[in-house]
């Protein structure tokens, strides 16, 4: 492992150490894939170099956190294979630790408590609101007469507490972004304990990570903000502030954040819409990073191998659906079949095509057939839409397939029964005894080999597309094959007669 060292305005892009970082979910809805993709993001760090990936459910507002949530959580992680180290942290277990550290920073003086009402704050809010000024806190408004704090501790009078920005500037060396600096001007005294006894998110992030003995914080980028106040903290409290990587937000095609009007965002419904994980995740890799060349399409080992700091993105990721699907199609063509066809079962189950049970009496025919409609499609959904003619009993014709390659009826009839009068007179099944055959007749027909192969492939699939002709005639077998051209030529004349 390399160490290299930081210039001024660098990160450095390998850890000295190996890395402890974490991936902080709030339970508050389902994963997000702006969450999953920061979960990977931490996951690649850490086992590139050799480190720990903790996970900490940030479950402190009871209100919006839902067991149903965290079960997503755990389900997407799974599901992409992001597995984590050591036991899952609640946050919400951790309020006593939270409390005893803002003890300490009321100790050494580094925190203070705040009495003011509330509706004096909402009056003093509202009337910088009016001006048109920012409101911050003035921390005199906290100072209290001799005696005045014992007096109203005992009385037990609720209050917040605050911590107390020192003078200076707060800066850090971004990951991604190089220096960031904010004066200490522009931050208000702000509350670390609400006057309910519950911490806010700031203070609670930096004592676990603290507990935690994280390294390295990755995040999104919409945390810049809370990052001063966060250094202020892990200094107050006499602990070694972590590295940062604040990572891009992630839009739409059109430029906006992503959300719901985008199309799905949580990754629980790309993972019930048929999609590979490995295609998901490799997806994901791409809204933020770049390997630094061209290539897009990699496995996990392959994303592990290129991963560093320094191919992290500053500009905001564009989510384009489009780009998933064709990632999808490009992972469905490169990975075994192995690999394929653990997902291939629920979807065909889904989808009603067939059941498990009946799929796994025919396996090797299965695999066949998965291994050539494989080629042309983006999702497992797509293979098992296009597999439904090779399990109906009857082929049903898609109307613009039976306009372009029967337009004449009585022609298609005729060249469609000699077609099958030549392949049952054949003696094998093969690809080259058909194509030998069917060549010849074309010839004998003066008519050109698709001629005969496109009313075929209509016949056969009810499609204008599918896998090479001689390849659907040996998966659908002779018997079959012939069954259904006779079927075709059955429709074509009761069409001609209607
Ligand atoms: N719970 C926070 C979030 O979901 C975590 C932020 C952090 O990683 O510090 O945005």
């Amino acid at each position: 492992m390399s160490d290299i060292r930081s210039t001024d305005s660098q990160a450095p892009v390998a850890p000295a150490a190996p890395p402890r970082v974490r991936f902080a979910p709030s339970p508050t809805g389902f994963l997000h894939v702006g969450g999953a993709r920061t979960a990977l993001f931490n996951w690649l760090y850490a086992r590139k170099y050799g480190g720990q990936m903790l996970l900490r459910i940030e479950d402190t507002d009871r209100q919006r956190s839902t067991d149903e949530s965290t079960n997503a959580i755990f389900d997407g992680l799974a599901w992409l294979g992001l597995d984590y180290d050591e036991d899952v942290v609640f946050q919400g277990a951790n309020l006593e630790r939270h409390r005893a550290d803002v003890e300490r920073l009321l100790a050494t003086g580094a925190a203070y408590r705040d009495f003011t009402p509330h509706a004096e704050l909402e009056r003093l809010r509202a009337d910088a609101d009016a001006r048109g000024v920012p409101f911050r806190f003035d921390p005199k408004l906290a100072e209290l007469a001799p005696g005045e704090l014992e007096r109203r501790l005992a009385a037990g009078e609720p209050h917040a507490v605050r911590f107390r920005v020192p003078d200076g500037v707060t800066d850090w060396i971004d990951a991604v972004h190089g220096r960031i600096a904010f004066p200490n001007k522009d931050i208000e005294d702000f509350v670390i304990l609400r006057s309910d006894r519950t911490p806010v998110y700031n203070l609670a992030v930096v004592s676990d990570d603290i507990a935690m003995g994280i390294t390295m914080v990755m995040r999104g980028d919409d945390h810049i903000s809370n990052t001063p106040k966060q250094i202020l903290l892990y200094r107050a409290l006499g602990a070694t502030v972590p590295q940062f990587a604040h990572v891009p937000m992630i839009h739409g095609t059109d430029g906006k954040k992503l959300s719901k009007r985008h199309g799905a965002t949580a990754v629980g419904d790309y993972q019930h819409q048929g999609l590979l994980p490995s295609a998901m995740l490799n997806f994901l890799a791409l809204l933020g990073w770049s390997p630094g060349d061209d290539v897009e399409v990699m496995t996990r080992l392959e994303m592990l191998d290129r991963f560093s700091l320094d191919g992290l993105q500053k500009k905001a990721a564009v989510f384009d659906p489009q780009k998933l699907d064709w990632m999808n199609g490009q992972h469905l063509s490169m990975l075994s079949l192995d690999e394929i066809m653990p997902h291939v079962y629920p979807v065909f189950e889904r989808l009603g095509v067939s059941t498990p049970e009946e799929l796994r009496e025919r396996e090797e025919w299965f695999r066949a057939l998965i291994d050539l409609l494989r080629v042309r499609a983006r999702t497992v959904d797509d293979i098992a839409r296009q597999a439904v003619p090779y399990f109906a009993d009857e082929v049903e014709y898609d109307a613009d397939a039976v306009s372009k390659q029967w337009r004449d009826a009585n022609t298609a009839a005729e060249i469609l029964s000699a077609t099958r009068e030549r392949l049952a007179s054949l003696a094998a099944w093969d690809a080259t005894t058909m194509e030998t055959a069917l060549r010849s007749l074309a010839e004998e027909l003066s008519i050109s080999g698709g001629k005969i192969f496109q009313p075929l492939r209509v016949a056969l699939t009810g499609l204008t597309a599918s896998p090479g002709i001689f390849d659907v005639l040996i998966i659908l077998g002779r018997d079959r094959s012939l069954a259904r051209l006779d079927q075709a030529v059955r429709w074509l004349k009761s069409d001609v007669t209607a």
